[in-house]
């Protein structure tokens, strides 16, 4: 078996495995190598999978997608059968990690059984919720299936943000109450915070919330523009400065490492994390950096794939590019070979500065966003500030 050893780089321990259990493997010996290779995914090995089970939600979040057509499309969620060869097929491909989503996932009364067959393919299961759902019955359901981590929004660090935004009094009190059902029964938790102008001046306080609730893992997610986030876009997408200095104060905060942080579809993070690290004088390893070390900015297409309730193959849940269809084609052919997918692997492929940007290959930039700007997902990142050295040069 490959060691950890630094000297030969023969000895590297390139297994492959979930993030989890390479950053296990890795974390003790703080070795910058197996971390940047694993980065690196040079297989594209599929890593984690957003899987929107259903379309039908309890809440009219400003920023969904799927605002206005939820309870009709949730007609066309796959059937328990589909869902369970869904699953036969992911654990054919990969072992990735499966996020049940939505929608609101607890909306489907098969999400367990769903959830059980799952891990009985050895797949680790994260479930994304709202949390409004959950009472004491419903939290001892989610652990007895044998879900691994759960993932609740809080898109507001006191209710009256929250509320607003969620479009519902009383959600983020029963987010709350939700989370700590399920921290009670011993369950990994995560909040997700989408950070927009409303909200952007709450990251600390978001961010002591989720300490003094007892949260693993903090994620932020920067607002994309897509589906009906582009209704909302004009009023709240940051500015790339604000943007910016938002990412530089989530840089501080993960340096405290109390918790683990990562910054979702926020892909010059990866960028901004090395600026940083290079200033401060240290090399980025899951020791100093956490599992931040380990991954990079955007990985759609590359290690992250979103498959909608139809069974739609996407890049991730914001770019509206299909890779195919899981009922016409087989997933893995799919994951291996899309159009799509291929191009996306291409780092050499990107446009504008991202394509001159000596960070190319581990930020990437959002796709999404580039796709919203110009129609081009293999576009420059609209959102960032970065002049590339080349550019400068020039
Ligand atoms: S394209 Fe944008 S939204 Fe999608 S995974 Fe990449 S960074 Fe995230
Ligand atoms: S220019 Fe593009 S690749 Fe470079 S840091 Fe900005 S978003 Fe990332």
């Amino acid at each position: 078996m490959k060691g950890f050893h630094n000297k030969d780089s023969s000895s590297i321990d390139t297994r492959e495995g979930t993030i989890k259990e390479v950053y296990s493997r890795i974390k003790d010996h703080g070795h910058a190598r197996v971390s940047h290779a694993y980065m690196k995914n040079v297989q594209n090995q599929l890593r984690l999978v957003f899987w929107e089970t259903t379309a039908g939600c309890n809440l009219e979040c400003i920023h969904c997608r799927r605002l206005d057509v939820s309870t009709q499309l949730a007609k066309d969620d796959m059937t328990t059968e589909e869902s369970y060869e869904f699953i036969d097929a992911l654990a054919e491909t990969a072992k990735p990690i499966l996020v049940l989503s939505g929608g609101e996932p607890l909306f489907r009364p098969d999400i367990f059984d769903i959830a059980k067959y799952a891990v009985k393919k050895g797949l680790t299961i994260a479930l994304a919720t709202n949390g409004t759902l959950v009472d004491e019955t419903l939290a001892k359901k989610i652990v007895d299936s044998g879900v691994s981590r759960v993932s609740i929004s809080l898109d507001g660090a006191d209710p009256e943000t929250h509320d607003n935004f969620r479009k519902l009094k009383g959600s983020f009190e029963r987010a709350i109450e939700g989370f700590n059902h399920l921290k009670n029964l011993g369950m990994s938790m995560q909040i997700n915070c989408t950070i927009a102008k409303h909200n952007s001046h709450q990251l600390q306080d978001l961010y002591n919330l989720a300490l003094k609730l007892g949260a693993e893992a903090i994620h932020i997610f920067m607002l994309v523009p897509v589906g009906c986030g582009v209704e909302i876009a004009d009023d709240q997408m940051l500015e790339p400065e604000r943007y910016e200095y938002i990412l530089n104060q989530f840089y501080d905060l993960s340096r405290e490492a109390k918790i683990q942080t990562k910054a979702t579809c926020s892909p010059h993070y990866f960028r901004i994390m090395r600026q940083r690290a290079k200033e401060e004088g240290i090399t980025i390893t899951p020791k100093t950096h956490g599992m931040a070390a380990m991954t990079k900015g955007c990985l759609a297409g590359t290690g992250v794939c979103f498959v909608s309730h139809k069974g739609e193959v996407f890049p991730c849940g914001y770019l509206p590019v299909t890779a195919g269809n899981i009922k016409k084609q087989p997933f893995k052919e799919i994951w291996k070979y899309s159009p799509v997918f291929m191009k996306l692997r291409e780092p050499d492929l990107l446009g504008g500065k991202c394509g001159e940007c000596e960070y190319k290959r581990v930020c990437e930039g959002c796709r999404a966003r580039a796709f919203y700007e110009t129609g081009d997902y293999m576009a420059e990142e609209p959102y960032c500030i970065y002049k590339p050295k080349m550019m400068s040069k020039a």
